[in-house]
């Protein structure tokens, strides 16, 4: 990216990236991956050249979406992320242990430390977008990437239970401190859609995001649904074959970055 302040890393001296956008929420499981994987498929699909930076360490999962469980590869160049089939390039520490099975048992500054490697060693060639999936929370890593990283925006994900806790406003005040700024809020599993006559089923009562938005200053950029085909292909390895485009409105924050 263009914008380097001295304390950023300078990226590997054969990538060009445009723009960063982080992508985190305040706990696990909350469909951060899922929406990393989905806002690089859409901006693909909108012609760009995306990248996704795993830097869940511990809990990678972005390989496993698409599909991909090759070697990454080094040369004298830097180490070169594996594409998936749309062409999106992924670079996971999955793609780099012998056994994709295999936990890493590193202490936070090593893995602070192989997440900025995913930065500086990595080839990230002509990018038009590089989403990182950022671990959840606010700890050592996180802090890491955004003192590292020339992030541009972050799109914050978070479900509706976690929306009336305070976790998410800690990730969002982080960022804030930090001076990162802010694309907005994703709701995901905000509803479910009922399979037979189409309503809306709020599982987990009305949702608060507009209220937790207006709190913080933020924009509400989507609201997703919890969508059993979108499991299933997550379970499948074929994330970029679904069709639905509930996040049509955060592509269009991140593609006005340009
Ligand atoms: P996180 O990155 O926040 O830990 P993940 O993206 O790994 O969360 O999602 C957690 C689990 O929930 C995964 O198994 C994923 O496939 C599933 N999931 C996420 N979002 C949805 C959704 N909208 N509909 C159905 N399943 C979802």
């Amino acid at each position: 990216a263009s914008r380097q302040a001295p304390q950023h890393e300078a990226p590997n001296p054969n990538s060009r990236v445009k723009k960063v956008i982080g992508v985190v929420s305040g706990k696990g499981g909350v469909g951060k991956s899922m929406t990393s994987a989905l806002l690089a498929c859409a901006m693909r699909r909108r012609g760009y050249h995306c990248g996704i930076l795993d830097a869940d360490i511990t809990g990678p999962s972005i390989p496993k979406l698409f599909g991909i469980h090759g070697r990454a590869m080094a040369d004298d160049k830097g180490c070169w992320p594996i594409q998936s089939r749309m062409g999106i390039d992924v670079m996971s520490i999955n793609l780099l242990v012998e056994n994709e099975e295999d936990p890493v048992v590193w202490r936070g500054p090593v893995i602070a430390g192989a997440v900025k490697q995913f930065w500086t060693d990595v080839v990230w060639k002509d990018v038009d977008f590089l989403f990182v999936d950022m671990p959840p929370g606010t700890g050592d890593v996180p802090l890491t990437v955004f003192q590292s990283l020339p992030v541009d925006g972050i799109v914050v994900v978070a479900s509706p239970q976690e929306l009336v806790s305070m976790i998410v406003a800690k990730a969002v005040n982080m960022a804030q401190m930090m001076k990162i700024p802010m694309l907005g809020i994703v709701e995901n599993m905000s509803y479910l859609i009922c399979p037979d006559c189409g309503k809306h089923i709020s599982l987990f009562g009305e949702s608060h995001v507009e209220e937790v938005a207006a709190k913080h200053g933020l924009t509400v950029l989507a609201k997703m649904p919890i969508d059993p085909e979108l499991a299933k292909l997550a379970d499948n390895g074929c994330i970029e074959n679904y069709g639905g485009d509930y996040l049509s409105g955060a592509a269009d924050a991140i593609e006005k970055l340009l």
